[in-house]
């Protein structure tokens, strides 16, 4: 994968086949609530405008991105026949995840910002441990008490991971072009840094991604 910052947001482009013959790209950045208000409606009838319309659109957001790379970009927004539009939703932190029998897993109980791509890591470790817990209890434990079991062990991995997503969310909000350069120095400094020094090796970095749920204690 590889990307860039640009004043308005960030763009990525990944390889999607093994021979790198299909590319995916997405642009990120922060849009006004659409004048039909922000409802399922008003923003399918934002999408529409937002795709009809995305080729120049999206050109000229990446037109502060210079080089071959800037060219590359360019060239593949050029080449894309198929383009949508998503708006993200999120759930406020704090919410009830289980009544009675019921239990939400995954974005149906903590959808978060999708900053730190973490959110298809999440739903997989709500369903490891839930089917760890139903394994480790007799047949007839009630079912409040593995949902109890649950929440403990999954809301402060998930709240943190929501906070963090938040915060990158933040970070790559509109910036001037002063603080958009200084960004990018930095983003190029850590980077230097990070695999000129061998950190990698250690670890650093890695945080919170790396992190298997069936080590979790239960
Ligand atoms: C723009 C964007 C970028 C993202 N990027 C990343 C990323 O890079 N990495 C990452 O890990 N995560 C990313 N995510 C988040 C990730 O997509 C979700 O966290 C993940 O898909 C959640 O999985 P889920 O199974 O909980 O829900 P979903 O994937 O939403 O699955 C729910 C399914 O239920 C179906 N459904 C809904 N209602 C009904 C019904 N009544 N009957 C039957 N079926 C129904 C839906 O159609 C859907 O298929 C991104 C999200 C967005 C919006």
């Amino acid at each position: 994968m590889t990307g860039a910052l640009t004043p308005h947001g960030v763009f990525a482009l990944v390889p999607c086949s093994a021979s790198n013959d299909t590319l995916f790209w997405m642009y990120s950045q922060g849009v006004p609530m659409p004048s039909a208000g922000n409802t399922r409606d008003g923003w399918e009838e934002h999408s529409k405008t937002a795709t009809e319309g995305f080729k120049p659109t999206i050109l000229t957001a990446v037109d502060s991105v210079q080089g071959n790379y800037g060219d590359l970009l360019k060239h593949v927004i050029k080449s894309t026949e198929v383009v949508k539009f998503y708006p993200i939703f999120r759930l406020p932190l704090g919410g009830k995840w289980s009544q009675g029998r019921c239990l939400l897993l995954g974005d149906a109980g903590h959808a978060m910002p999708p900053h730190v791509g973490q959110g298809v890591g999440m739903a997989l470790e709500d369903a490891f441990l839930l089917s760890r817990l139903l394994q480790a209890s007799p047949p007839n434990a009630p079912l409040s008490e593995i949902f109890s079991q649950f929440d403990r062990i999954r809301r402060p991995r998930i709240e943190k991971l929501y906070k963090q997503a938040a915060g990158k969310g933040e970070q790559r909000k509109e910036t001037g072009p002063w603080m958009h350069w200084v960004k990018e120095i930095a983003i190029w400094a850590a980077l230097l840094l990070y695999t000129s020094s061998g950190l990698y090796k250690w670890g650093f970095g890695e945080g919170d991604v790396v992190y298997d749920i069936d080590e979790a204690e239960v």
